[in-house]
């Protein structure tokens, strides 16, 4: 009789989970693990809001698990010390897991690799998160890509469509008198209920993942190529933190778009959206360094400013006076998400109009969005800021107010995210301290009272960022 660990990380599913197929087959008894061990990510360990979702995707995982007769063994602690324990006590022949890539990850997996093959154990890792593994995917001169568009093409030759792995309908028993701790004492929720509106808007877990899906293929993917920029309705698929924590693996959420009679150019802009998520780990694993460093290296000599801590907490609470703005961080931080166009606008805002170091933006997302994700969100940010791979050009700045006149135009995102503008006119609702005097009166705003005048001239901050450029612009 031999027994396998299963070690779950970012791949809480059942379905298409290649570590969980093999532990399957080549094992009488697989024990279920997953280790809350949030000190080897350093400043990434998962927080405030990651946390609130793993809490929950955690306790759907245990149920699924029980329901096919094993159980999810949950413990905490340094990883070798938790894993080792279990090793011995229960003779453990094999540990399994799906593969992670952060830089961090990849260390400690590296270790425990060498650590329990040389015990004489068969540890075996999986792809599960991806389509293409960074390494895969390699220019002609096999370096790595930095510019999307011809590494979305080389995704495409190699082929993106992959076998799905089934659900294994029956597991064995976990073995005797192994039982592990409750979700509770985890402790993975804030005690300060500050999440309660998540409840509202997601079901973290696989069936969640699933019910999300079919959701979008039901009626947004439809109209996905232009109706994903509008942040005023569920254009997007929301799936993102679905896949970050591996309910729902990139290889399913592309099959299930394939089957679907949807045109052709809303299939393949969402399938390259997924493709961005790939690149952002191409990324991730070649220049593991630019999660705190710019790819640029002009970068490191860009003249950030220093006293920001009260402009950051504005631009961090949605009191910028800059309507798209606030409704954006208004809405990350009652649902733990924000539509993709208004984080380019919200970071182009920090970044470049109050001249914040983009890494103090990076570090809010991280911490209250529910798909915190370091390849995506080191990479979404090194490009607004200019300074990532294929990034917008610096001195491209979003002007907020067009971007919410463009994208916002009836003014449906606003009005629900920021309500003390909800009865301006469409003509102001984008820029109320323009607004007169009477249309002010009439919608019950009073600037500085009941909402803020615009923190900063949006031409002046624009031509200040452009001036910053300057200096290191002809640095080579
Ligand atoms: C400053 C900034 C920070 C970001 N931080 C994160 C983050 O921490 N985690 C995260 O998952 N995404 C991040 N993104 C990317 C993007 O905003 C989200 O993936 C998207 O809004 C999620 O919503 P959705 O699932 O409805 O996306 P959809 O439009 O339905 O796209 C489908 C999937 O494709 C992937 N995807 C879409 N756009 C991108 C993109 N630009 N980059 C990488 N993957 C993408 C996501 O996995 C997404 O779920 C960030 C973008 C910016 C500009």
């Amino acid at each position: 009789m031999s027994t396998a660990i299963l070690w779950f990380r970012q791949d809480l599913r059942l379905a298409d989970n290649p570590a969980l197929a093999e532990a399957v087959s080549q094992h009488q008894h697989v024990i279920p693990l997953y280790i809350h061990s949030n000190t080897d990510a350093g400043e990434w360990a998962l927080s405030g809001a990651s946390l609130w979702w793993l809490h929950h995707s955690l306790t759907a995982l245990k149920h699924s698990l029980q329901s096919t007769g094993s159980d999810l063994l949950l413990d905490q602690g340094k990883v070798q010390q938790v894993l080792e324990e279990i090793v011995s006590k229960y003779k453990v022949n094999a540990i399994y897991w799906n593969r992670q890539y952060e830089p961090w990850a990849i260390n400690r997996d590296k270790q425990l690799k060498e650590h329990f093959t040389q015990k004489g154990l068969e540890v075996k890792s999986f792809n599960a998160a991806l389509i293409n593994e960074p390494w895969t995917i390699t220019t002609k001169t096999e370096t790595p890509y930095r510019v999307f568009t011809p590494y979305w093409k080389n995704c495409l030759a190699a082929g993106i469509d992959r076998p799905l792995l089934d659900q294994p309908e029956k597991l064995p028993a976990l073995p005797k008198g192994l039982t592990g701790a409750s979700i509770e004492t985890l402790k993975l929720l804030d005690p300060i209920n500050w999440h309660a509106g998540f409840n509202d808007v997601w079901i973290p877990g696989e069936e969640g993942a699933h019910a999300a899906l079919t959701e979008f293929l039901d009626g947004t993917v439809n109209d996905y190529d232009t109706g994903r920029d509008v942040p005023g309705t569920t254009g997007t698929s929301r799936l993102s933190a679905h896949l970050h924590f591996g309910e729902i693996s990139p290889r399913q959420v592309i099959a299930a778009v394939r089957r679907e009679q949807t045109s052709e150019a809303d299939a393949n802009r969402y399938i390259s959206e997924i493709g961005w998520r790939e690149f952002a780990h191409h990324l991730l694993f070649h220049y593991p360094h630019t999660i705190d460093q710019p790819l640029n290296s002009k970068f490191e000599h860009f003249p950030w400013r220093q006293d920001f801590d009260l402009d950051l907490a504005r631009w961090q609470q949605g009191q910028t006076g800059i309507p798209l703005v606030d409704a954006g961080m208004r809405e990350l931080w009652h649902t733990g998400w924000m539509h993709n166009r208004v984080r380019m606008v919200v970071a182009s805002f920090l970044i470049k109009n109050l001249q914040v170091h983009w890494l103090e933006g990076a570090r809010w997302f991280w911490d209250t969005l529910v798909d915190a994700d370091l390849a995506s969100n080191t990479m979404g940010w090194q490009w607004c800021a200019g300074s990532g791979a294929d990034a917008a050009p610096y001195f491209r700045i979003f002007n907020p107010v067009t971007q919410g006149e463009r994208f916002d135009g009836a003014g449906d995102y606003v009005r629900k995210w920021v309500p003390e503008l909800a009865k301006m006119p469409k003509k102001f609702l984008h820029k109320p301290s323009e607004a007169p005097a009477e249309v002010l009166q009439e919608a019950g705003v009073v600037l500085d009272e009941n909402y803020p005048s615009p923190m900063v001239d949006l031409k002046q901050s624009r031509q200040a960022a452009l001036d910053a450029y300057k200096e290191i612009k002809e640095l080579s």
